[in-house]
């Protein structure tokens, strides 16, 4: 039984079009399946529907008879919604829209206290959670005496917390310096979650995510490796994109692909 949901898509998006209630149409015919595991980039230029389309992943936003969308086995409708957003943690772009009590363990413990988690297990996942995100006692904390990449990472815990089989990330890594990118980079290489980041840091697409889905007016553009859309010049120009400065230098088609990053050493 557990070996055949292995083999099935964590996320499967069918079809799936969107029109916001003043008409404006942002998803329009979009199919996508994730397979368990998988690190997955979004990238398009802006207004693309890459927002959109993660609200469609934790039922923020839901398929309004056109299209279908599933997480984890579970069809996103406004019955499964509660179970939904257990499975799926959906990280917004600023943490201050995600961080709203006074101490850091209250903000991780608001997710799985509503879960009805006994007091023990709440405090066994808000350690677990701060410990994965290398924010081990910081729980006393006031989050807005914390800088934005520490903000960040709880941000991510208070998802944690929620034991979820899916990460969505809006945006991850914008306003961080490059020391914190970096080490939030490392930080969800090492995530076993399957994985879905809308961004345009081509450099965190290139380092995380072997996997890149181009969407453009509500439409994929492209699907397929990182390594061959980013360094396809002209595919990434149309869809108002940059190659990443890293290929460049180091980029070499005569050597294999798992040289040339630790995301697709990793991989491979
Ligand atoms: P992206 O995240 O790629 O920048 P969005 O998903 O935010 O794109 O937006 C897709 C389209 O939907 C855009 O044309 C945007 O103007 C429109 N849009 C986004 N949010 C709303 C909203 N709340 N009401 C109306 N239109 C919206």
């Amino acid at each position: 039984m557990l070996g055949e949901r292995a083999l099935e898509p964590m996320i499967q998006i069918t079809d799936l079009s969107y029109a916001y209630p003043d008409g404006r149409r942002a998803l329009d015919g979009v199919s996508v399946a994730v397979s368990p595991g998988e690190k997955v980039a979004i990238v398009g230029p802006n207004g693309a529907g890459k927002s959109t389309l993660l609200l469609h992943l934790n039922g923020t936003l839901r398929a309004d008879g056109k299209g279908r969308v599933e997480v984890a086995g579970l069809e996103v409708t406004a019955r499964t919604v509660r179970a939904v957003r257990a499975k799926v943690g959906l990280v917004f772009q600023d943490p201050d829209d995600q961080l709203f009590s006074t101490t850091v363990f209250e903000d991780v413990a608001f997710g799985p206290l509503h879960l009805d988690c006994p007091e023990d297990e709440v405090r066994e996942r808000v350690r677990r959670a701060l410990s994965a995100v290398g924010m081990a006692g910081h729980e006393g904390q006031m989050p807005h005496h914390l800088s934005l990449g520490e903000r960040k990472r709880i941000a991510i815990a208070t998802v944690l917390a929620m034991d979820p089989e899916i990460l969505v990330l809006d945006e991850p890594s914008s306003g961080l310096d490059p020391r914190a990118r970096r080490s939030l980079i490392a930080l969800l290489r090492d995530m076993p979650q399957t994985t879905l980041v809308a961004t345009h840091d081509m450099r965190l697409v290139w380092d995380l995510c072997p996997r890149t889905v181009i969407l453009d007016r509500g439409q994929v553009a492209a699907d397929g490796p990182t390594i061959d859309l980013l360094l396809d010049e002209a595919t990434m120009e149309r869809h108002g994109l940059e190659t990443p400065a890293v290929s460049a230098p180091f980029y070499d088609r005569s050597r294999p692909a798992q040289a040339l990053s630790p995301c697709h050493r990793r991989s491979g």
